[in-house]
């Protein structure tokens, strides 16, 4: 019995340390050049990108403050002017965080709904199921004690008000307290001049966001957009409808670009962004027609596999519920 208890014992313990060890693996970072003076940055599997001018950097995402910071020492090694522009392409906390460690050389530029959706949380709604189950004192509030998983993870970046407890209103709100507020909105489309050099920022209506911009280096033909355009990668959701994510990619794939810049895994040209919205153009015939043919949802997430798509990331995980989101709409408006 002992030495079945020690075996456990060493094993938990081997285990523990492995997870310690792996949670203390330094992140994947780096810089590329992607044409002229654009550059694409990574951090693990979130991505931005910045253009050098003589007079200064405008740059995308900061991430995270902890990257943010690694970047701005990479940026002033190696190019030695400041950043003078972070221009948001839309405020969810894991793309958004940490400009505040540019703050003392850089204007921030986001979609004027970036600002709502920054603001203080509003009203008492209940807490979402999943916070429920870790209010074990029943007070509708989660303490620092009771959070678990992502609640934990983020709990400073929930606590708007910084009192110990995350509220309903609080995670309706999201995890965006690190989130530095744009300085400057706009509505419509945004230009920034720098050095002689131009980015513009285009407003993508409702897809995954409703203040996501995609940004357009026109000189050295190129776009970054976070979470709506994708490389060989299916959305991971196609909220609030597909035919807002068909809009989203048909403003971008309008413009002038060769490089097809993302915020996750590859990036790559506009071809690549011309599949991504032939999938959006696919998806939404074949559920059509099936439910044209009075075929039931589960028929069609059998039959319309979306083959032409096999390779890209996703295709095996998400195309039944992609299949699913694109049903309820269409049902939906009948
Ligand atoms: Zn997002």
């Amino acid at each position: 019995m002992r030495l079945v208890t020690c075996l456990i014992l060493s094993l938990c313990s081997l285990v523990g340390f492995a997870t310690f060890a792996s949670a203390q693996q330094p992140p994947q970072r780096g810089i590329v050049n992607v044409t002229g003076q654009l550059y694409r940055a990574q951090n693990n599997n979130h991505y931005t990108v910045f253009l050098v001018t003589p007079e200064g950097v405008i740059m995308s995402d900061p991430i995270n403050r902890d990257f943010a910071r690694w970047l701005k020492g990479e940026i002033a090694t190696r190019f030695k002017v400041p950043v003078r522009y972070v221009l948001y392409t839309h405020r969810d906390w894991d793309h958004a965080s940490g400009g505040v460690v540019f703050a003392d050389t850089a204007e921030f530029v986001g979609h004027r709904n970036m600002l709502t959706a920054l603001a203080p949380p509003a009203g008492n709604p209940p807490l979402p199921a999943d916070a429920l189950k870790m209010d074990v004192n029943k007070n509708s509030l989660v303490e620092r004690s009771e959070a678990a998983g992502a609640y934990a993870e983020r709990f400073a970046m929930f606590d708007y008000n910084r009192d110990e407890v995350i509220s309903g209103g609080e995670i309706a709100r999201g995890s965006v307290s690190d989130v530095h507020p744009p300085t400057v909105t706009y509505t419509d489309r945004h230009t920034v001049t720098l050095g002689g050099k131009r980015v513009t920022m285009t407003y993508l209506g409702i897809a995954h966001a409703d203040d996501s911009s995609v940004l357009h280096f026109p000189d050295e033909r190129a776009v970054f957009s976070a979470d709506i355009m994708q490389v060989k990668r299916l959305p991971g959701g196609l909220a609030p409808t597909v035919g807002s994510w068909i809009d989203a990619l048909q403003t971008i794939n309008a413009m002038d670009f060769e490089h097809a810049l993302t915020g996750h895994a590859l990036a790559g040209t506009k071809k690549d962004s011309m599949q991504s919205l032939q999938y959006l153009l696919d998806i939404s015939k074949g559920v059509a027609t099936g439910i044209g043919a009075g075929r039931s949802l589960a028929e069609i997430q059998k039959t319309l596999t979306l083959d032409a798509y096999k390779g890209f990331e996703r295709w095996d995980t998400i195309r039944e519920a992609h299949i699913a989101a694109v049903y309820a709409t269409i049902a939906g408006a009948r």
